[in-house]
Parts: C-alpha cells; sequence; structure tokens
C-alpha cells in the first residue's frame, strides 16, 4: 500500500478535507488508515475495565488511502507517490514531486 504507518497525510476529501494528521494504523487489506485527530465518530460503548466511562465517545474512524495524500518528509509537499526498484531489487516509494525516495 501506498501509505504506511506514521506516515503524514493530507486529507483530500470528506468532512476532514485541508486537514493534515500522521497515520497510526494501517489496514492494507481494506485499504484504509486510521489517522490522528481525522474523522472523528461518536462511538456508543460499554464499560469495560479499560476505559474510564460507558456512554458516547468520539474517537477516529478509518479513512480510505484514496482520500489522502501523502505529504512527503522531504519537500514538504502533498504528493503522488511513485515507486522504484533499487539496485538490489527492494522497492521504494519516491515523491512525484521532489522525487526523492521517501522510505
Ligand atoms: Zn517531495
Amino acid at each position: 500500500m501506498k501509505i504506511r504507518k506514521n506516515d503524514n497525510v493530507l486529507v483530500i476529501a470528506g468532512k476532514d478535507k485541508g486537514k493534515k494528521g500522521k497515520v497510526r494504523f494501517a489496514y492494507p487489506k481494506d485499504e484504509r488508515i486510521l489517522v490522528e485527530g481525522i474523522n472523528f465518530v461518536k462511538r456508543h460503548t460499554k464499560a469495560m475495565r479499560q476505559v474510564r466511562q460507558a456512554g458516547i465517545i468520539e474517537r477516529e474512524a478509518p479513512i480510505h488511502v484514496s482520500d489522502v495524500m501523502l505529504l512527503c518528509s522531504k519537500c514538504n509537499h502533498p504528493t503522488r507517490i511513485g515507486f522504484r526498484f533499487l539496485e538490489d531489487g527492494k522497492k521504494v516509494r519516491i515523491c512525484r514531486a521532489c522525487g526523492e525516495v521517501i522510505d
């Protein structure tokens, strides 16, 4: 998957459009990611030992990878991702804006 855990992303669709956040979890099978501070939804929960209280809590829900763009760690621009193979055969991601290897 193009987006991975700990990437910084810019949301380009949905109610959080324009916001930035860090990817906390990636779900490659579903092509979804959980981004810090993005896509809060209300959830009804039961009281559990570790949870403070029952009731309605707000927490992030995963969004689709196509709803975000990667923020390049090198040039700091929202960018599309390309792939390149290194000499040792390793596949790395490259920034289409600045051409730098992101991995
Ligand atoms: Zn870049």
